[in-house]
């Protein structure tokens, strides 16, 4: 079975279709989120509605519970903070009710799914550095887990002995007896100079994992995001991927 994993769309239309399209031509029948589906973009709603519409299974994130009063906003930076008071402004109660019902992980097909690190979901942690990752690997069971959260696509292993490291690539196979956490990156918002789309794809029969990047019509949603009124180095990141 393949699964296509997508992380941080941050209410980005243009991106979130791109990667789905390119889901759908691979055939991939199944679509795990790791949340953040709004902020910072121009389409909030269509973008909920699409995820929950194609994702078998999703959790939330820290933009998803901030739109919802579940996080206090003055943990963000002003801009994060403007995109989450536009956002609350403009979702329906509809999809209000649908991110409230998000849960902070969830285990499936022997796979955990969290938007920011296994060991306190709830505390939006970052890992970026080797020692972040390294601790988290004792709060999960299962071979693999999947993070999002800071925009910047990784893989780190530890094996039976603990060694942890580092993979360089963007498809790698899947060894017993190593335990994995990858970081997919973000379809809507990438930081890591790289402004394509990024997701995952999970092999579970070949035990592979792939870090697929995609163009998008990157104009048009920076556009949306200035006729928005949301913040103009919104739509300037996109392109600078960061
Ligand atoms: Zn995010």
């Amino acid at each position: 079975m393949k699964v296509a994993i997508i992380s941080d769309i941050h209410s980005n239309l243009e991106a979130l279709q791109t990667v789905i399209k390119d889901i759908k031509k691979r055939r991939i029948k199944r679509i795990f989120c790791l949340g953040d589906l709004v902020g910072y973009g121009a389409n909030p709603n269509e973008c909920i509605e699409l995820c929950m519409r194609e994702a078998k299974s999703m959790v939330a994130g820290n933009h998803d519970w901030a739109a919802i009063g579940k996080t206090d906003i003055s943990v963000f930076n002003p801009v994060a903070a403007e995109a989450i008071r536009w956002t609350k402004k403009s979702i329906s109660k509809n999809n209000f009710n649908k991110l409230s019902k998000l849960k902070l992980t969830e285990t499936i097909e022997g796979i955990l799914l969290v938007h920011a690190s296994p060991q306190k979901p709830e505390q939006w942690d970052y890992l970026f550095a080797l020692d972040e990752f390294k601790r988290q690997f004792e709060f999960f069971k299962s071979q693999v887990c999947f993070v999002g959260h800071s925009h910047i696509p990784s893989a780190v292993f530890q094996d039976a002995n603990g060694y942890t490291d580092f993979l360089g690539d963007n498809l790698f196979p899947l060894i017993d007896n190593r335990k994995y956490i990858i970081n997919i990156g973000s379809v809507g918002q990438p930081r890591d100079l790289d402004p394509r789309a990024s997701y995952a794809i999970y092999d579970g029969n070949n035990k592979s994992i792939e870090i697929v990047r995609l163009n998008y019509n990157i104009p048009l949603a920076q556009q949306k995001i200035i006729d928005a009124g949301l913040p103009e180095v919104l739509a300037e990141r996109l392109l600078a991927g960061r």
